[in-house]
């Protein structure tokens, strides 16, 4: 098989994975003539899907053949694609390819399991390896991690990747039983452990290091060499929705979970596309986008806005609001917390203000400390004044009725329907992932 229908089917084959964010690693380039590639700035491309994904375009498996049949999978060993299967040279002479024409801005490495998860690991750690040790290769590398594989691979990964990940599948452990028998929660999080500690313990050595003074004196001991690195941009996982029956409730709970045991950088939610020859237990229908872009807003607030995963669901449904943004329809379930006073709410309650975001925050609060605010004070600080003003007070705005009348709009807008039928919402243009062809 030539090297293009394998792009062609590698790639394709990729396209269901959606962490392929590059953020968070050491900054590195070859402006200094040495090395190729960059993990900043100019020259490198990022691409983002009508539905808002960022896509890397070098986005490959190693081989789509997989012993293993998780049934959501368009991969899984009863599944009747066309399949294939790179060489290590040929991903390594790939990505260097793209990136010198900068259509890329690193690699994102998955692949499905044969012979046996080790085996698979040492082919994937391999191109990482080669890229790094004998090209200089110093753009993104992410790659995704077996679960089974032995430590020393683990090890070797976290070496040469910018990130790993290992996919945790499905928010619940009863789901992942139905759906994957063959893949073991306990496992997943044990190798999430492991990177953890190796993440805290490179971090730890290199402040150790950084630490120590520079000494120029005559007979004085240099600086210790840097520690090894260990995935500087940490780790990740990506979550699926709507394969199983979980509501947004045990999804969040579920990240939350992860963030706080395993130090996740990043849960990614991907919503289920339906595959072709699935099994009966799956659903027939894609949710509707616009709940894993509710569940995206839902998961910065707990990260970035101070909310507890049990306030952001808090009705009998289970589900998050699709017609308004999770931080509006608090808002709206809460009036008894609005308005707020803009000139004198603690930081934590203007970050519970619809419109308001973690930037608009803090320019407030420096604002403030010289003057008193008004409402025209909004609109010079970039402030959404249309979207803020009903929920807050300011000199000369009380919102009154307007608070009222948005609360009752929001009633009136808030589907009866049910929110889990894609049917039931406004047609969405379906997301299409960006090709290399
Ligand atoms: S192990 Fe990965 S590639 Fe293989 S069937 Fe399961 S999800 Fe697909």
């Amino acid at each position: 098989m030539d090297l293009s229908r394998k792009l062609a089917i590698l790639a394709d084959a990729a396209k269901y994975d959606a962490s392929c964010a590059s953020s968070g690693t050491d900054p590195r380039d070859s402006r200094g003539g040495s090395g190729i590639g960059s993990t900043e700035g100019m020259g490198i491309c990022h691409s983002y899907a009508p539905d808002g994904r960022c896509i890397s375009l070098l986005k490959i498996l190693l081989t789509n053949h997989c012993q293993y049949d998780c049934l959501y999978c368009v991969n899984r060993s009863s599944s009747n694609v066309p399949r294939a299967k790179f060489s290590v040279e040929e991903v390594v002479a790939l990505t260097l390819d793209f990136y010198r024409r900068n259509t890329i801005e690193g690699l994102f490495l998955s692949s499905g399991i044969i012979k046996s998860p080790d085996f698979t690991m040492e082919q994937v750690v391999r191109v990482a390896q080669v890229l790094r040790e004998e090209h200089d290769f110093r753009g993104y590398i992410h790659l995704k991690t077996i679960p089974d594989a032995s430590e020393e691979l683990l090890q070797r990964a976290g070496r040469y990747a910018d990130r790993l990940s290992i996919n945790v599948e499905l928010p619940t452990d009863e789901g992942l039983k139905e759906l994957a028998p063959e893949k073991d929660t306990a496992a997943i999080h044990r190798s999430m452990g492991r990177l953890r500690l190796h993440i805290d313990d490179a971090k730890e050595a290199h402040k150790a290091s950084a630490a120590v003074p520079i000494r120029v004196m005559p007979g004085a001991t240099a600086r210790p060499a840097r520690p090894p690195r260990f995935a500087p941009a940490g780790q990740s996982t990506q979550m699926i929705v709507g394969a199983d029956a979980s509501d947004d409730r045990s999804i969040l709970r579920s990240s939350a979970a992860l963030y706080v045991r395993f130090r996740m950088r990043r849960v990614y939610y991907s919503a289920f596309s339906p595959i072709p020859d699935a099994a009966q237990a799956l659903p027939l229908k894609a949710p509707p986008l616009v709940r894993e872009h509710r569940l995206y807003q839902a998961d910065w607030l707990m990260r970035f806005y101070g909310f507890d995963h049990e306030e952001i669901v808090d009705d009998g449904t289970g589900l998050l609001r699709l017609d308004v943004d999770p931080k509006h329809a608090w808002a709206l379930a809460h009036p008894e917390r609005f308005p707020v006073d803009l000139n004198v709410a603690p930081r934590e309650m203007l970050l519970r203000v619809p419109g308001l975001g973690v930037g608009s925050v803090d320019k407030l609060i420096v604002a403030r400390r010289v003057r008193r605010l008004r409402a025209e004070d909004l609109k010079q600080l970039k402030v959404p004044a249309r979207k803020v003003l009903p929920f807050v007070i300011v000199d000369g705005h009380r919102p009154g009725a307007m608070l009222t009348a948005t609360t009752s709009l929001a009633a009136r807008s808030a589907s009866p329907t049910d929110l889990t039928d894609p049917t039931t919402f406004p047609a969405m243009p379906m997301p299409m992932q960006m090709g290399l062809f």
